[in-house]
């Protein structure tokens, strides 16, 4: 049988870009702010004063983003099944390009440069699945999408949803999930 494909994303999904965030602005003004806080917002809004986007949109900051708990070990098990291809569209900030490239080299060793697609719009993304924590990617996708938890997304339910990686693995590798049957 043929391998089915698998789009991830990064931010938000394998890169845990708003813990970063956090961290950054808890090092910088002293002040704890969680995902807690920013519930139910926009993921612009995570950080007060536009702080968010500030953080993005300087140098180092995708290069340093944390891993996402638990991601490393299930891409590894899920490439047993899945042809992987890491998806960001990385052009909306052009400066994160080799960024992205790096640290996927450093996280993700296992993940071959022909499987990294950096674009601006995934309308383009035909695989089988797609994990994504924003529904705007996923609502043009023809496969099955699958929207990863975030603050700013629990009121999304028209999508089977994943809240860390472990349930990932369960609902893409378990001969029993109901996406497999
Ligand atoms: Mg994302």
């Amino acid at each position: 049988m043929k391998r089915k494909s698998l789009a991830i994303d990064m931010d938000g999904v394998i890169a845990d870009v708003e813990a970063h965030a956090l961290q950054i602005y808890y090092e910088r003004f002293g002040k704890l702010w969680t995902k807690e806080d920013a519930s139910g917002k926009p993921e612009k809004d995570l950080l007060p004063d536009g702080y968010f986007r500030k953080f993005v949109l300087e140098p180092g900051f995708f290069r340093s983003a944390p891993v996402m708990d638990g991601a490393v070990e299930a891409l590894q098990k899920l490439q047993e099944h899945y042809d992987i291809y890491i998806v960001s569209a990385a052009m909306e900030f052009p400066l994160s390009l080799p960024e992205k490239y790096d640290w996927m080299t450093e996280h993700f060793p296992f993940i071959s440069w022909r499987n990294l697609v950096f674009c601006g719009d995934k309308s383009i993304i035909s695989t089988d699945f797609m994990i994504d924590d924003h529904p705007k990617n996923l609502d043009h996708f023809s496969g099955q999408s699958i929207i990863f938890s975030s603050f700013h997304n629990f009121d999304i339910n028209r999508y089977p949803r994943i809240n860390n990686w472990e349930e990932g693995l369960i609902l893409l590798t378990n001969p029993l999930s109901p996406l497999l049957i």
